[in-house]
């Protein structure tokens, strides 16, 4: 069955069990994004909490 894509929710991590596989998208409704810094200062200090590890789609 074909995953939905949630055209708000950009994303590459074609390991992730919720990711489309299809196009870069996300196939939640919504997601959780948090930290694990005490002080966050760049993109590499947050993370999708919503990630868990999936099947990675063949053709990424
Ligand atoms: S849950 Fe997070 S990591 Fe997984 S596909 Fe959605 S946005 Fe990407």
């Amino acid at each position: 069955m074909e995953k939905k894509k949630n055209h708000c929710i950009e994303c590459t991590v074609s390991q992730c069990a919720n990711h489309s596989c299809d196009e870069n998208y996300c196939a939640l409704d919504k997601i959780r994004v948090g930290t694990h810094e005490s002080n966050p200062t760049v993109s590499q200090c947050v993370d999708c909490e919503s990630f868990i590890l999936g099947t990675p789609c063949d053709h990424k």
